[in-house]
């Protein structure tokens, strides 16, 4: 019988509108999964995340979810 795994993965997700483009988050990453981008706001590469939440609890403006993807 094949066992069929489904399992959520947990990725940040950033509200870049709302982003002040501080580095915080960048900084505290542990697998460089989140990246400032030209200056203006931080983007996450979902392949790299994976989900830890520490940019999250680091983001001054709190603009950061921790959420699950298929
Ligand atoms: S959740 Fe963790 S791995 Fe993902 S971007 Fe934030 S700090 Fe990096
Ligand atoms: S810590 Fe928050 S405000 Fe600062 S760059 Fe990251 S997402 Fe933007």
């Amino acid at each position: 019988m094949i066992e069929e795994k489904v399992r959520k993965r947990r990725k940040a997700r950033v509200a870049q509108s709302d982003c002040v483009a501080c580095g915080s988050c960048v900084k505290v990453c542990p697998k460089s999964a989140i990246k400032v981008y030209k200056g203006l706001y931080a983007q996450v590469d979902e392949a790299l995340c994976i989900g830890c939440g520490r940019c999250a609890a680091e983001c001054p403006a709190a603009i950061i979810e921790i959420g699950e993807v298929d």
